[in-house]
């Protein structure tokens, strides 16, 4: 079988020096030796190098997807575009992007909400979105993203929505993932999140530690937020 490198893996060392590669399709972390790293480096070069692997590390490599066959990652991408259109089109399915609050505590300069007022979503608000999800009676299953601001600095009116839902609606969460600046997974998160597994979890890293520290800022502190952010990624 020929092997290349997937486009979804991302290489880095990390705060504490380790040698880490990540696979974002299957949201894989891996500890590597500094030789290996390295290795993986040269082979981003010259494919054909990834012969001089060993068997043991090929399978433990396709496994979690970092290597892959030809036109693998671009099937899996009509896959997942495929089965996004399916919900998108279905009535099978409601899908809800709902945005619990606009605020954030990151500061970046690119923000598309910078001038929007940093409110939460209201009682009220929310009481229009379980009328709307009731009114569609004909779905079977719900698909629910939150998006920001961050979210999570609303986590109190997830757990609002989502308990409600729960309790007060007949149609179950199918699909459940967010968008989120990744700063906040307390313990307290990550334990509803257990309860309420999440699908996908998009966070955003402007590329290295010392890029994305001149750009994802704590709003407050003007402090950088890699470091918690890898901390929190292998947290979770
Ligand atoms: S994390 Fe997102 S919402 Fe927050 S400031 Fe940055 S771009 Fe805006």
């Amino acid at each position: 079988m020929k092997y290349q490198l997937s486009k979804y893996i991302y290489t880095f060392v990390s705060s504490k020096g380790e040698f880490l590669i990540y696979c974002s399709r299957t949201n894989s972390f891996l500890k590597l030796t500094k030789e290996l790293f390295e290795f993986i480096s040269e082979i981003k070069k010259d494919s054909s190098l990834i012969n001089e692997f060993d068997e043991s590390l090929i399978s433990l490599f396709v496994k979690n997807k970092i290597l892959v066959v030809a036109n693998e990652d671009d099937d899996y991408l009509l896959e997942r575009q495929f089965e996004e259109d399916t919900i998108t089109y279905s009535q099978k399915t409601l899908g809800l992007t709902l945005v619990p609050t606009l605020s954030c505590n990151f500061d970046c300069p690119y923000c598309f909400e910078e001038g929007k007022r940093g409110e939460n979503m209201s009682d009220e608000t929310i009481e229009h979105l379980l009328t709307f999800i009731r009114k569609h009676e004909i779905a079977k299953e719900l698909s629910i993203t939150w998006y920001g601001g961050e979210p999570l600095l609303a986590f109190n009116i997830i757990k609002k929505i989502v308990d409600r839902i729960e309790n007060e609606v007949n149609i179950p969460i199918k699909y459940h993932t967010i968008v989120t600046n990744g700063f906040y997974f307390t313990d307290k998160i990550l334990d509803f999140f257990k309860k309420h597994p999440l699908d996908t979890i998009q966070i955003t890293l402007d590329g290295k530690k010392e890029r994305h520290d001149t750009i994802r800022r704590q709003k407050v502190t003007g402090e950088g937020s890699y470091d918690i952010l890898m901390n929190n990624m292998i947290t979770f």
